[in-house]
């Protein structure tokens, strides 16, 4: 059998080290040709030992001379910089670049994997937030596979083999309700980003679990899975199940429900998205019914968290405004991790943001990279200007 090659962006992160994982049990499958990490040089250069990459990138310039001497007596070779992100993944050879790298910034080098041909398994949602129209439109003209590893989307896509699409006639996206569900504003006003980071089903990197606290992540979810899959927005639906094992359900044009189940562990979306079409014998820990005797099912609470009801109004709205909902998102996300804005406050400067930037119908690249950084110029202002306000309140 021929190896898969593989390219990881964003390898040193909760789904990059989890997917070496996957690798790692199955060396007969793959070979690793691209690493890639932020800053994080001293992992970044134990994976690259471990598995012997064609080359890494680190982003972050200042840790290249780090990463180059660890790795001088190796035949890998070491790249810095965003632009090095998407000249990596064109390298010849490479079948399949996982993107998990956080944010917008996952945007420019899936679009260059995607032109130069390359199966995508798709971590990094943010990318079709930001762009779906314009990341779809190039998957088709290039004929690459784009395979979901966000769990709920790999459900939707685990559901649909063997269907026909049009015979969907709605999705049910599944959420935990993450760690404040059932709170009141309140409650809100004054909780902490150690508490937020808290979430009680799934360990995953900082972002995306204040995203599952403040239901900006089901938001963003809705968005990529409209776009995935080809949907009306008025077919896509969240239901709370705070058990995390069903992990989304499909409607037919019957009604009849098809739902994918299994526990919480990134693990095996991972894994089906490597190895597509392929289901391969693991040892992860097996659901048990006795475990979870009861599985419920309740409404959003969309007044409340209110993110997720900005991401339905953005994608109402379509054009740049998705990518004005997810870099206001990304600047508050930050400032919260940091303890400088409220918890509330943050769908209040996601929503301002998205009031203040003007409204793009049908964007280009260029145009979503500047909608991105002008989003994000107001939404730190916004920051800013909140700031005391926040403190007299806490
Ligand atoms: P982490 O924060 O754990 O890891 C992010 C990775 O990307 C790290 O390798 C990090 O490097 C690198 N990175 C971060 N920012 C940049 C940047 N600007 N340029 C280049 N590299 C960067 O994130 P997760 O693994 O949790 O999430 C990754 C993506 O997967 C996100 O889009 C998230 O929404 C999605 N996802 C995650 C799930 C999970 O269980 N974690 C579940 C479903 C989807 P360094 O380590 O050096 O900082």
């Amino acid at each position: 059998m021929k190896k898969k090659q593989l390219a990881i962006l964003g390898a040193t992160g909760s789904i990059g080290t989890q997917a070496l994982e996957v690798v790692r049990a199955n060396p007969d499958r793959f070979v690793i040709q691209v690493l890639t990490a932020a800053a994080n040089a001293e992992l970044l250069i134990q994976q690259a030992l471990e598995f012997r990459p064609r080359a890494v990138v680190i982003a972050d310039e200042r840790k290249y001379a780090e990463v180059k001497k660890a790795l001088a007596g190796t035949s890998t070779a070491v790249l810095a910089g965003n632009a090095a992100l998407e000249e990596v993944v064109q390298g010849d050879g490479i079948d399949l670049v996982l993107t998990a790298l956080v944010g917008s910034a996952g945007l420019r080098p899936t679009v260059a994997a995607i032109r130069a041909g390359k199966d995508i398994a798709l971590a990094n949602k943010e990318t079709l937030v930001v762009a779906g129209q314009l990341v779809m439109a190039l998957v088709e003209k290039h004929g690459v596979n784009l395979l979901p590893v966000d769990s709920e989307h790999s459900a939707i896509f685990q559901c649909l083999v063997g269907e026909d699409s049009n015979s969907v006639e709605k999705i049910y996206l599944t959420a935990s309700g993450g760690p404040f569900r059932g709170k009141s504003r309140e409650y809100l006003a004054t909780v902490s980003h150690e508490q937020a980071l808290r979430h009680p089903n799934w360990v995953m990197g900082a972002k995306i679990t204040i995203d599952s606290a403040t239901l900006m992540n089901k938001g963003l979810e809705v968005i990529e899975a409209k776009w995935l899959f080809g949907l009306d927005i008025r077919q896509i639906d969240v239901v709370v199940h705070p058990q995390s094992i069903v992990h989304s359900l499909v409607q037919f044009a019957d009604g009849s429900i098809k739902a994918q189940l299994g526990l919480p562990d990134m693990r095996l979306p991972i894994q089906y998205a490597l190895m597509y079409p392929e289901r391969v014998k693991n040892s992860f820990k097996r659901f048990s019914f006795i475990a979870y005797p009861e599985f419920t099912f309740e409404q959003p609470d969309r007044q409340t968290f209110r993110n997720l009801a900005l991401a339905y109004h953005a994608m109402e709205r379509g054009g740049n405004v998705p990518c004005i909902l997810n870099a206001a998102n990304e600047v508050v996300v930050a400032e919260f991790l940091k303890g400088k804005v409220g918890f509330l406050q943050m769908s209040d400067i996601i929503e301002e943001t998205m009031q203040a930037v003007d409204h793009l119908p049908l964007p280009s690249l260029d145009d979503y990279m500047a909608t991105d950084s002008k989003s994000r110029e107001i939404a730190t202002a916004l920051v800013t200007k909140s700031k005391n306000l926040y403190h007299i309140v806490k």
